[in-house]
């Protein structure tokens, strides 16, 4: 990489790649494989009152607290957003996101339909959604059922709320479908790709453009 080509890299700005879908429907292993492939690719981790499942880790996949807690991060502005989902509260911590942001890191967030409408309130510019669709209802109710983390009602429950979450798919960017896991993954690194060469995240590229020029 040319000096020049090097510093318009480190002064991009990160950007804020949103993955919504109903559980079920792939979000977590296309996370994942992005996740694996993609070194400038975090993960933001949210805090969570709802209990923890058996495998999770504190501080990889959530922050676990108590409801008292999370109401203190509202109240103290640390939360970048904030929802209730399944009747338990999820939401952003704010300082990681911004830290992450200014040192041009890309951060990936596995978050509902409510938090997305509140970071495209705030972030407008840095935010880019994806939402992804299971390949049909039959589909998404065998891979619920065969995730078998959670009890029967808890399905059920997320079966309901399936449908209310796939209600708000035309608010996102983008839309894939995931009736391939490989074809799909390669459409979100796709969409990852173009929106980091978007001309208005390329704050460095003023400078560069005008050594370009100078050269003539
Ligand atoms: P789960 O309990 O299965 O880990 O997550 C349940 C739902 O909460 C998922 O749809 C996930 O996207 C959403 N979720 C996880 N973290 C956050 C967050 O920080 N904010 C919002 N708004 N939703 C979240």
């Amino acid at each position: 990489m040319s000096p020049e080509v090097e510093t318009e890299a480190l002064t991009r700005r990160g950007l804020m790649l949103v993955l919504s879908s109903p559980s079920g429907a792939g979000k977590t292993t296309i996370s994942r494989a992005l996740l694996k492939e993609d070194d400038n690719l975090v993960m933001s981790v949210s805090a969570t009152t709802r209990p923890r499942r058996p495998g999770e880790q504190d501080g990889k996949d959530y922050f676990f607290v108590e409801p008292v807690d999370f109401n203190l991060m509202i109240n103290r502005d640390e939360l970048l957003e904030h929802a209730k989902v399944f009747s338990h509260y999820y939401g952003t911590p704010r300082g990681p996101v911004e830290d992450a942001l200014s040192e041009g890191q890309d951060i990936l967030f596995d978050i509902d339909w409510q938090g997305t409408q509140q970071l495209a309130h705030k972030a407008r510019t840095d935010l880019v959604s994806v939402f992804i669709l299971p390949p049909s209802t039959e589909a998404l109710e065998k891979r619920l059922k065969t995730r078998a983390q959670d009890p029967a009602e808890v399905i059920d429950q997320r079966m309901s709320k399936a449908a209310e979450e796939i209600s708000h798919w035309s608010e996102y960017d983008y839309v894939v479908i995931n009736d391939d896991l490989d074809r799909c993954l390669a459409e979100v690194k796709a969409i990852l790709t173009a929106e980091r060469v978007r001309r208005t995240r390329r704050t460095g590229l003023i400078q560069f453009v005008s050594r370009l020029r100078e050269g003539y």
